[in-house]
């Protein structure tokens, strides 16, 4: 393997013997996304082996090659996925979603905390509330005073009675699930990833794009991608 811009090169078993992964990064050898990818799991950097000549190996599977079946399996079975995780991948939303929301979970997001503990640029205040509080996970989609507007909203749009004093995401989803009779446990599930998903969104389009938006328009965009998942999944039931 060798950097296109410079004559550094280096095998991938070099490349797994380093310990800062960030460091092959700086070469232009792994993009941004495979290294946090990577950083998110050991588990998942010792699935990855290569031969002597440097060819990279998939070790979960005989022939070497990935397989996204055989990588769930293998999580599933080796403890990684949890039965609260294993709900997680079923909310009815885009793929997309729910590896957001895999990624939320596991603190993986890009939050300005994240990105600091990184040793990348970040910004010391919420982009949402205007206030200096370092952004992560938990200020974000849960104690962040705009967000917890949007859920006051959303527990009166969809006559949920929501408690968000607690610890994370994760746990306000978790027991405000357990409180609501069965038949709406899966709309919940729904409308907390639509909601966190477009706190997210918006969130980006205030730091990249410099534009706000008004809660009432992000509770609106809530209700909207719930219809538009609801009927997507109409259309591939039907086909
Ligand atoms: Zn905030």
């Amino acid at each position: 393997m060798q950097n296109p811009t410079s004559s550094w090169t280096a095998t991938v078993r070099d490349l797994y013997d380093t310990s800062d992964i960030h460091h092959l990064r700086s070469h232009n050898l792994l993009s941004s996304q495979l290294v946090e990818i990577i950083n998110s799991s050991a588990f998942l950097r010792n699935s990855v082996s290569s031969d002597e000549d440097g060819t990279m190996r998939w070790s979960w599977s005989t022939d070497g090659q990935y397989s996204t079946s055989v990588a769930y399996k293998k999580m599933v079975h080796t403890g990684v996925i949890t039965p609260c995780h294993k709900m997680l991948w079923k909310i009815k939303s885009p793929a997309k979603v729910r590896t957001f929301i895999w990624l939320l979970v596991l603190d993986r997001l890009l939050t300005q905390r994240n990105l600091l503990v990184r040793g990348w640029p970040a910004m010391p205040s919420c982009v949402l509330c205007n206030q200096q509080q370092v952004e992560d996970c938990c200020h974000l989609f849960l104690t962040c005073s705009f967000t917890s507007g949007i859920w006051s909203l959303i527990g009166l749009q969809f006559n949920l009675a929501l408690r968000i004093d607690l610890a994370t995401p994760l746990r306000f989803w978790q027991l405000n699930r357990k409180r609501l009779p069965s038949d709406k446990r899966q709309l919940w599930d729904s409308i907390w990833a639509a909601t966190c998903w477009t706190v997210w969104k918006h969130r980006c389009k205030v730091i990249f794009d410099g534009e706000q938006t008004m809660q009432h328009r992000i509770l609106l965009d809530v209700e909207l991608q719930i219809i538009n998942w609801r009927a997507m999944r109409l259309v591939t039931a039907a086909c």
